[in-house]
């Protein structure tokens, strides 16, 4: 557990009144609906800022609601979702909108138990939706957290416990907003602008670049996630389509094998020839 003092309550009011002036207004901090948040959080799991929020404003549009979400078909929620990638977090979202039955739980044990939340986003959908002063955190989190009060970036581990022994009760939701755009736009991994920073004073990781190496991704991975994105956003465009409409598409020797890895995951259905999204009306399948 830790404990501190004096510095680290300087460095929360100056982060705290630097936010004031220079926070983000994003589209999701202006709700508590925890449904919203949940949308949000799950879209920036893995996506830039810049790209969820024209996503979300058009997800919301279609699905306003956890029960229009439920209703919809699977297929239909992947085409609003294409373009933003890693398609498990939407189906993920789906299951958990019919899990809910028309309500989203707020506390984090009873939010962690839906399918693609895990404790980050549980904590986040409740202190964002309640502003409960639980404790998170996310890369930016750590970062910010871990640089200023150990001088370096903190596990996850870490950063949760110096969360919970600094959110500031009833200010909980502004004090994670802040250190995320803080982490987002100042105390950023390489070349952190600490000449700009509002709590540079405080810092014990300032003028140093205390970022951990970062492991690059497997080419591999990479490149399946690029044909899988292929084959889902032709699926969203067309509906419906064929083996060989998707090779020609795609030319690339694994549509077969991710076809079918992506069927498993049950993100898209293979009746006979016909290859489409999962629960889309029957549509013929194009040979173009
Ligand atoms: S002084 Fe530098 S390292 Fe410290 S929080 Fe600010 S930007 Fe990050």
């Amino acid at each position: 557990m830790y404990t501190f003092g004096i510095r680290a309550r300087g460095f929360r009011a100056r982060l705290l009144r630097w936010y004031g002036r220079h926070g983000r207004a994003l589209p999701w901090r202006r709700t508590r609906d925890p449904y919203r948040i949940l949308v949000s959080e799950v879209m920036l799991q893995q996506t830039q800022v810049a790209r969820v929020v024209p996503a979300y404003g058009r997800f919301l549009r279609r699905f306003p609601t956890l029960r229009a979400l439920a209703r919809a078909p699977l297929g239909h929620v992947l085409v609003q979702w294409s373009g933003l990638g890693y398609p498990r977090r939407a189906r993920d979202l789906h299951r958990a909108a019919r899990l809910a039955r028309g309500r989203l739980p707020t506390d984090v044990a009873a939010l962690d138990e839906l399918p693609g939340i895990g404790t980050y986003t549980a904590g986040a959908v409740a202190c964002f939706s309640t502003g409960a002063p639980v404790a998170f955190a996310d890369t930016n989190i750590r970062r910010v957290l871990g640089r200023v009060l150990l001088g370096r970036t903190a596990t996850e581990r870490e950063a949760v416990e110096i969360d919970a022994a600094l959110v500031p009760r009833g200010d909980a939701a502004r004090w994670h907003h802040a250190l995320m755009d803080l982490g987002a736009t100042v105390c950023v991994t390489r070349a952190p602008r600490c000449d700009a920073c509002p709590v540079f004073e405080p810092c014990l990781a300032k003028g140093t670049d205390a970022s951990p190496a970062t492991r690059r991704q497997a080419a591999f991975a990479t490149s399946d996630r690029r044909v899988r994105g292929a084959i889902m956003r032709i699926l969203a465009e067309r509906r419906a389509a064929t083996l060989p409409t998707l090779r020609n598409a795609i030319a690339d020797h694994r549509v077969a094998r991710l076809v079918a890895q992506l069927s498993e995951e049950g993100l898209l259905s293979v009746r006979g020839e016909r290859i489409a999204l999962p629960g889309l009306r029957r549509a013929r399948a194009s040979r173009s």
